[in-house]
């Protein structure tokens, strides 16, 4: 159970990912999660950075697409205001939204990451799905209720993670700290 809780790449924010690391694994698309990757909670606007690093992904010739649980208007705008297709999902970690990814992007999913700041849907979907698992800190501290109660589990994973040699001292230290 713990490997499919287990990023392949844990980085600070989505802007800290490394692109090149990503091309050199043989990635060619990014599935990007929305609330507390892309945006704030509950926001539609971008930072300038993200928007920036989204600018240095597509020229890295990346292809790039949403996949969020977050309600489907909200998903809707802030995917047309950045320019990037969407897929309305409500259902990671389950396979079925990551499978229409990949096959919206055109890879294959060995060829395909997923973006984002939760372990039981973000990671343990993509896991599940094959694709390259990428873990960002949350954008803001703001969250549901609920999310803070996994967020307590998330902890107690990372330890066990940490424990087990799955990830290093360094990762672990970047997602508790
Ligand atoms: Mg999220």
């Amino acid at each position: 159970m713990l490997h499919l809780l287990t990023p392949d790449e844990i980085y600070p924010s989505l802007t800290a990912v490394d692109l090149e690391r990503l091309r050199r694994r043989g990635v060619r698309g990014l599935v990007l999660d929305l609330d507390n990757t892309l945006v704030a909670y509950g926001r539609t606007d971008p930072a300038e950075a993200v928007l920036d690093w989204l600018r240095r992904a597509q020229e890295a010739g990346m292809r790039l697409c949403i996949l969020s649980n977050g309600r489907p208007r909200r998903v809707r705008l802030t995917a047309q205001r950045l320019g990037i297709p969407w897929i309305e999902s409500y259902s990671k970690p389950r396979r079925r939204g990551f499978r229409e990814a990949a096959r919206l992007l055109g890879t294959q999913p060995h060829e395909t990451a997923i973006l984002g700041d939760q372990l039981f849907t973000d990671v343990l979907g993509g896991r599940r799905s094959g694709f390259v698992t990428v873990l960002v800190n949350p954008v803001s501290r703001r969250e549901l209720p609920h999310t803070r109660l996994v967020r307590l589990l998330e902890r107690l994973v990372m330890r066990l993670l940490l424990w087990q040699g799955r990830i290093d001292r360094d990762a672990w230290q970047l997602r508790t700290s």
